[in-house]
């Protein structure tokens, strides 16, 4: 008997749909011209798969559209924020909730609270976000990721790991008074969406400790993070989401949370905190920037598919699923021999664009060109992560020129099926051929912060 294949399938089916259209070939080339070679500058209408992020931009379940229904809009007290707050204990185990209306505005409190004018906080790899707020807060941003993690083809099961010698240096020189926590990221967005392993966390948490410097969480993408400990981490196959996601929680001090990602809404988050004068400091900062602490900045019905969404993050058979689909669309791409950010990750796959355009200077922006040059192919829109993300170095001015310059293609959770998929991989093979023929870019309008998002640029000649 031949040996038959049974594949999985995603654990849900559709219920409602929303048409795509596709524009023509000129009309892409203008809308990419009209938004200065920006993909985040182009209208959504002019997308056909959006793939910028997975960020807001997931589908809810009829579950959490019913609870959408239930909102309790009153101003103090929302009845949805104690089903928040209730969730985010049972499953993280955080004792006290901050809602904010996403996971900056958490990452804003936090290093407002605890960093002081030069301090230094290290990472597993920077986040954007997450770096400028702490150094508008006066820090210095150290990375303490893992060499590893810095070259593309470099293959690793916890690419996100803290580099232990890294982190105890930066104690030797700097004075542990100097560094207020260490922000640990699960899963590391900037490198690939790459885990970190629960044996890694538990040695920077007792380092930490022993240090008196607190470990904050980065929870963005735990679930994901969880599902990796499970599958490649050793004793670790036969334990559940719950029992790993909790785990991971309990090595930190605090989170930050963006819910626009795990989640599964378009909208949310949250900072949390176990001490208890912290959380009060926090709460009496939302109120300035967020709203009062019962709805930071949600509405109730927000906070009820939040709140539903928690547990819905950590099913097995979603996650699995979701996963599942970003190294389909991954192993697709990388078996034409295309170069791309290996391990595959959970959130999305990364061109790399260097080794995809090997006669572009990183000064050309090459990632950026490339995710440009891929919607106008196929009206697939991706994003930069390279040397426009990076920014300049605050005291140089130079551009940062980071190790990785990629092009992310992010899969937003429960929204495209498989040949959607296949569609996107058809097209990057398309540019692929064509590599050659693509030219660098210059800047024609860099803003002062996080100048990826609204950069405009011009093919220069
Ligand atoms: C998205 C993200 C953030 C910021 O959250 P927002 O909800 O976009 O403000 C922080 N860290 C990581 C790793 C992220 O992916």
């Amino acid at each position: 008997m031949p040996t038959r294949r049974r594949s999985w399938a995603e654990p849900w089916k559709i219920k409602m749909v929303e048409p795509l259209k596709m524009l023509t070939a000129d009309e892409r080339k203008a809308a990419i011209e009209g938004a200065g070679c920006n993909t985040f500058l182009l209208r959504s209408e002019d997308v056909y798969i959006d793939l910028l992020t997975d960020s807001g931009t997931s589908a809810m379940s009829d579950r959490q559209w019913a609870g959408m229904m239930l909102g309790d809009e009153a101003y103090a007290g929302s009845r949805n924020y104690y089903h928040l707050e209730d969730a985010v204990r049972d499953v993280y185990g955080y004792k006290h909730l901050i809602p904010t209306h996403q996971g900056r505005a958490a990452e804003h409190m936090i290093s407002r609270l605890l960093i002081e004018e030069g301090d230094f906080v290290p990472g597993n790899m920077y986040f954007t976000t997450t770096r400028l707020h702490q150094e508008m807060a006066g820090a210095t941003f150290v990375d303490v990721i893992i060499d590893e993690a810095h070259q593309p083809d470099l293959m690793h099961p916890f690419k996100g790991n803290v580099d232990l010698d890294k982190f105890q240096a930066l104690i030797d020189e700097v004075g542990a008074e100097k560094i207020p926590y260490i922000s640990d990221a699960t899963t590391v967005n900037m490198c690939g969406g790459q885990p970190i392993s629960l044996e890694n966390l538990r040695q920077v948490s007792e380092l930490a400790h022993a240090n008196g410097i607190l470990v904050i969480h980065d929870m963005t993408r735990v679930a994901e993070n969880a599902l990796l400990i499970k599958e490649r981490e050793p004793g670790q196959a036969d334990r559940s989401m719950e029992e790993i996601v909790r785990d991971i929680c309990d090595l930190t001090d605090g989170c930050t949370m963006s819910s626009k990602k795990d989640h599964l809404v378009n909208i949310g988050g949250f900072l949390a905190v176990n001490d208890d004068a912290l959380a009060d400091k926090a709460r009496n900062m939302v109120v300035i920037y967020e709203g009062l602490h019962t709805y930071g900045g949600m509405s109730g019905r927000d906070m009820e598919a939040l709140s539903i969404g928690i547990y819905e993050s950590i099913q097995y058979d979603h996650i699995h699923a979701r996963v599942g689909q970003v190294h389909y669309l991954g192993n697709k791409i990388a078996d034409e021999g295309i170069p791309i950010m290996k391990p595959i990750g959970t959130h999305g796959v990364f061109l790399d664009a260097k080794r995809f355009l090997p006669h572009l200077d990183q000064d050309e922006f090459p990632a950026q060109a490339l995710a440009a040059e891929l919607y106008v192919e196929s009206g697939v829109r991706a994003m930069e992560r390279g040397n426009v993300s990076a920014g300049r170095n605050p005291d140089t001015g130079e551009n940062r020129r980071p190790a990785l310059e990629l092009v992310r293609l992010t899969i937003p959770r429960r929204v495209y099926t498989q040949a959607h998929m296949d569609v996107v991989a058809e097209s990057v093979m398309e540019i692929w051929d064509k590599r050659e023929s693509i030219g660098g870019l210059e800047f024609t309008y860099e803003p002062e912060y996080l100048r990826f998002f609204q950069a405009r640029f011009r093919p220069k000649c």
